[in-house]
């Protein structure tokens, strides 16, 4: 038959047949094949290939969760009695792993201040095996200076993780800063539909060996049908990124004026405390934002359930506008004090934005904020 199909085939073999034994172990010896889809699967390969351009690395590999893609670069590049160097303004289950789980198999993380230049200086001339960045940051969309901090890492010749997920790879390119390992969960912008849960990490040739076999031995690797999801997301991502930037500037400008809202916490507004690394790091300030609503934790409920068009969900990046309360939900773990400590009111709401009509979003953010005066 003539013609072949547009979109590649979802392929859900989980082994591989061969013409005879030599072919087998020629596969096996040189990985110039298929053997068995944890080891490596073609409709994953083209998902991988796809972010590996667009995040300009030599390589990427698929996971099922952005966290086994987190644990599985962690566990793969350090050992016991490493040291690791860690920004304090990362993904919660991201900060519960290092925190709580890596002590046990002898690795100590040390946790920074996201802001804190001089402290990063300190902790890294101390020798750490790995830095680990997160940026933007996860409520309060904090930029961090990941060149300057790349940089310093370097020097001392340690490895450089960062997380991209809130950026994406349109707005940010951690590898244009040497970043060795970029990290995404694919669960969010890069999927974008809210239907998957998956993972990446895209690096060069010399990191790529390493992973790739710890991927196989950790076994969380991504599904034929979650890559096959994933790649159809990554062909509208650009179009997806440019309308929610576009929302959310707009959003975070009316948000920004309105008597009800204390402060907006958005990156491309001038008042956010890293306007200006976020202006020349990021080619877009995204679709996520963050806003305190003048008064108490109920105020703000009874604003968030009065939005009509926006859902009250956890979770982001998708084409739907979502909006929570991060005390509710990712950081309801944080005691008072530490929440405080992190900047993390209770009238806090995170609004993911989504690519819905801008009139349609406004006009929901306005009538619920109308219902506070009354
Ligand atoms: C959601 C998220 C993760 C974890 O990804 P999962 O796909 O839920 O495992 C890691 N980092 C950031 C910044 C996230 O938003």
């Amino acid at each position: 038959m003539k013609g072949t199909p547009i979109i590649p085939p979802v392929c859900l073999s989980a082994t591989y047949k061969f013409k005879n034994s030599d072919e087998l172990i020629d596969v096996v010896q040189n990985r110039n094949g298929y053997l068995y889809s944890r080891w490596d699967n073609p409709t994953v390969v083209e998902a991988e290939k796809e972010l590996a351009l667009m995040e300009h690395y030599d390589k990427a590999l698929g996971f099922s969760s952005g966290m086994a893609a987190i644990t599985t670069a962690i566990i793969s590049s350090v050992k016991n009695g490493d040291r690791i160097v860690s920004s304090r303004q990362v993904y919660g289950a991201t900060f519960e792993f290092l925190n709580d789980y890596l002590p046990q198999l002898g690795v100590e993380t040390t946790f920074v201040d996201c802001w804190d230049t001089d402290g990063f200086q300190r902790e890294l001339a101390k020798g750490a095996t790995v830095l680990y960045l997160e940026s933007p940051t996860n409520p309060l969309l904090r930029v961090l200076d990941i060149a300057g901090l790349t940089s310093m890492a370097h020097d001392q010749d340690c490895l450089v993780f960062c997380d991209s997920t809130f950026a994406s790879p349109i707005n940010q390119h951690p590898s244009n800063y040497g970043v060795d390992i970029t990290i995404h969960s694919a669960t969010k912008y890069l999927g974008g539909h809210h239907d998957i849960t998956a993972g990446f990490l895209c690096c060069n040739k010399n990191h790529y060996d390493q992973l790739w076999s710890y991927r196989k031995v950790l076994g969380g690797v991504m599904d034929p049908m979650t890559a096959m999801l994933a790649q159809r997301g990554m062909q509208t991502l650009a179009l997806r990124i440019n309308c929610q930037n576009q929302n959310a500037l707009a959003i975070a400008k009316i948000l920004d004026k309105h008597e009800s809202i204390d402060a907006v916490y958005y990156p491309g507004l001038q008042s956010h405390p890293d306007y200006s690394i976020a202006k020349t790091q990021l080619t877009g300030f995204g679709g996520m934002m963050s806003f305190e609503v003048k008064g108490d934790f109920d105020t703000t409920k009874l604003f968030v359930d009065s939005l009509k068009v926006i859902k009250i969900a956890t979770s982001l990046g998708g084409v739907s506008t979502l909006i929570n309360q991060p005390i509710t939900n990712t950081h309801v773990a944080l005691t008072p004090e530490n929440r405080s400590k992190a900047g993390i009111k209770e009238n806090l709401v995170r609004l993911s934005v989504g690519v819905e009509s801008l009139d349609k979003l406004i006009g929901d953010l306005k009538q619920a904020l109308a219902k506070l005066k009354r």
